[in-house]
């Protein structure tokens, strides 16, 4: 998303010029053709077209603006999906450790089971022997 990617024709941007009334489509100040840049509404990245309709005639500073605003838009976007990630793990660890617990759990029932069993035979034997 360059500022200076000539990718309309010369003769695309003088109609859009004309169209505009040489008017900064953005504040109305006035641009010629050498102060007049031409904005992709839809940028190339994202599928945008050389064509009349995707065209925005707009002033120097116009145009820094518009291109400010959308890489912070697209760096908003980036950091919700590294959120939406993070969330995403975060949430599975929460899961195998809530497993790891439970058969933790299973685990020492098993064992209190065992050892009681244990006791009993213990206990049996030293009454079979008095
Ligand atoms: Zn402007
Ligand atoms: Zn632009």
């Amino acid at each position: 998303m360059s500022l200076r990617k000539k990718s309309f024709s010369k003769k695309m941007k003088k109609r859009a010029l004309n169209r505009a009334k040489h008017m900064c489509e953005v504040c109305g100040k006035q641009v010629v053709m050498t102060t007049g840049e031409a904005h992709h509404i839809v940028p190339i990245s994202q599928g945008g077209q050389n064509s009349a309709s995707n065209l925005k005639i707009v002033c120097r500073p116009c145009h820094i603006k518009i291109h400010q605003e959308l890489d912070r838009i697209e760096a908003l976007k980036i950091r919700k999906k590294n959120k939406r990630n993070y969330q995403a793990d975060s949430d599975i660890i929460i899961k195998n450790l809530k497993d790891t617990f439970i058969g933790l759990a299973k685990f020492l029932e098993e064992l209190d089971k065992i050892s009681k069993l244990t006791k009993d035979a213990v206990n049996e034997l030293s009454n079979n022997l008095k």
